[in-house]
């Protein structure tokens, strides 16, 4: 029986340190799975959720790997404020949130799913936010879900939203879907808030079928949380701490050959390496940007598949006010006119509940980007119009928190359409993609290129951590039968 390791103190930068094992406590209860007997070495390329997972369980199963990390530390678009410096982000000081806040994922989908299972294996304390905290904007007002009642617009566009999983197949965009089922442009909004730009874009871009599908094949219970007090990356970081010292940071690889034996890396310092096997798991805006050099050029299932998925701008805003004038009780914000969501990042967690996260997806994120720090003007004037004073004064121009010497605002725009290696937010399925898309992008090539991260994942979980993590699975899985079969 493989003894559990003991619990240590892991340094994790500016986030201080989570007390956690190196490895899940259901692995380290299990009996160790027989070794893979195998002498040559795994390259992973990108050390976010999927690649240090499947280097993970290659590497439990000893199995030598190598990672490849083009940026300046792991984790990917799991990004916590707290990890970062002052150089990239001069506001960090600035920021009084007693909470940790995230650049990228900020929650958790199922508290029984795989990333959800980390925390829980942990003991990490998580927040969870009921759709009763959600409100949602019509009529240029924002109200909670029992406010809006049996509004018959409100009704429409929630029993949409329920009935996702109905759709299935179909090959209208999300738009189409809802004005088909008769949600009437005024509550459009709250369709694009809740039924695409969670999923990477807006309702005209974003394919329903695929939505549908996913909704099929989901098997945890939905709840939707956030860590409570520790940032996601530094727990990523922890659950992972074996295999850092197999990644190498600041190498981004520009090709693969991966017809020469051993396979070529190319980084882009023009150093090569060499490895038996490779696992790609760049986001697909670096694979549909060609940004990495196939050869021999990737086979059209391959290819093919890639086209089906978007991968658009996304945007996250952090805003810190003096006040809550959103309401204690409310949760997120879905569907005003300008920003699909805003979430009350600190509710439940700290009795300073007053900085908004605002996620934006698509088109919209693109427009934000091109306004540089306007965005946060264009944020507060939509807030505004939800939100007056007595004398019908915008709220949150009144309370955005400034900072005491400059009178500056305190906010941090985190634009991952302009973060190299990353370029927008996360993989979106297209009218007419289907989930078996998802599959036909992950396949194998001639046994040795394999691919993995949330784009790649089958289990309904696309776009998410979740997803990644699946996808890190099903890869390990198909790079050991390989070599089980002495391919
Ligand atoms: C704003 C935002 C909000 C999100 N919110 C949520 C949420 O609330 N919940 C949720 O579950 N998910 C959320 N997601 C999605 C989630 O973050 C991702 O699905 C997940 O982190 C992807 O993991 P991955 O390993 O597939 O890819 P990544 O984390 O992107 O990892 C890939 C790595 O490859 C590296 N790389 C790229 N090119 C190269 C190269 N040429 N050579 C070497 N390395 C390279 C990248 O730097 C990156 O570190 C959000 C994403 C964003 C952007």
């Amino acid at each position: 029986m493989k003894r559990r390791q003991a619990i240590r103190r892991i340094g994790m930068g500016l986030g201080g340190g989570l007390l956690l094992p190196p490895f899940l406590d259901s692995c380290a209860t299990k009996e160790p799975a027989p070794e893979i007997n195998f002498d040559g070495t795994i390259a992973v390329i990108g050390a976010g959720a999927a690649g240090l997972y499947v280097a993970d369980i290659l590497h439990t199963k000893g199995i030598k790997v190598s990672l490849f990390e083009a940026r300046e530390q792991i984790g990917g678009r799991v990004r916590s404020v707290r990890n970062q410096g002052t150089d990239a982000y001069p506001i960090i000081p600035k920021l009084s949130s007693d909470f940790p806040l995230e650049l990228g994922a900020q929650t958790i989908h199922g508290s029984d799913s795989i990333f959800g299972k980390i925390f829980t294996d942990y003991q990490l304390p998580t927040i969870e936010f009921p759709s009763s905290s959600f409100a949602y904007v019509m009529d240029n007002t924002a109200q909670l879900g029992t406010a809006w009642g049996s509004d018959p617009d409100y009704v429409a566009a929630s029993n949409f939203r329920a009935n996702l999983k109905s759709y299935a197949g179909s090959a209208l965009s999300v738009l189409q879907a809802s004005q088909s089922a008769g949600v009437s442009a005024r509550a459009a909004n709250i369709v694009n808030a809740t039924t695409a730009n969670p999923y990477g874009s807006s309702s005209e871009r974003m394919g329903i079928g695929a939505l549908g599908e996913n909704e099929t094949l989901k098997t945890h219970d939905g709840k939707f949380l956030s860590l409570k007090s520790n940032p996601m990356q530094d727990a990523l970081i922890s659950r992972f701490s074996n295999i850092q010292q197999f990644v190498q940071l600041k190498t981004p690889i520009t090709s693969i050959n991966y017809g020469a034996k051993p396979i070529s890396l190319t980084a882009k310092d023009g150093t090569t390496y060499t490895a038996d096997k490779v696992i790609v798991t760049v986001p697909l805006s670096v694979l549909k940007n060609n940004l990495i050099t196939f050869t021999p050029s990737l086979p059209a299932v391959n290819t093919g598949a890639m086209a089906k998925f978007g991968f658009d701008a996304c945007i996250r805003v952090i805003l810190e006010f003096k006040k809550n004038f959103w309401g204690d009780t409310t949760g997120l914000i879905f569907g005003s006119n300008g920003i699909p969501e805003y979430f009350s990042y600190g509710m439940g967690r700290s009795q300073f509940n007053t900085t908004l996260t605002v996620t934006v997806c698509g088109p919209r994120a693109a427009q934000l980007s091109a306004m540089g720090d306007g965005a946060v003007d264009a944020i507060l004037s939509d807030l505004d119009v939800l939100y007056k004073d007595a004398n019908n004064q915008g709220l949150a121009t009144q309370f955005i928190r400034l900072d005491i010497t400059t009178l500056e605002r305190i906010y941090l725009i985190q634009d991952w359409t302009k973060m190299d290696y990353i370029l927008g937010g996360y993989s979106y399925p297209m009218p007419g993609t289907k989930n078996s898309d998802r599959k036909s992008l992950s396949t194998p090539v001639n046994n040795v290129l394999f691919f993995a991260g949330e784009a790649t994942d089958v289990s309904g979980e696309g776009g998410s951590v979740n997803g990644a993590l699946a996808s890190a699975e099903r890869c390990a899985q198909e790079v050991i039968d390989t070599i089980q079969k002495g391919l």
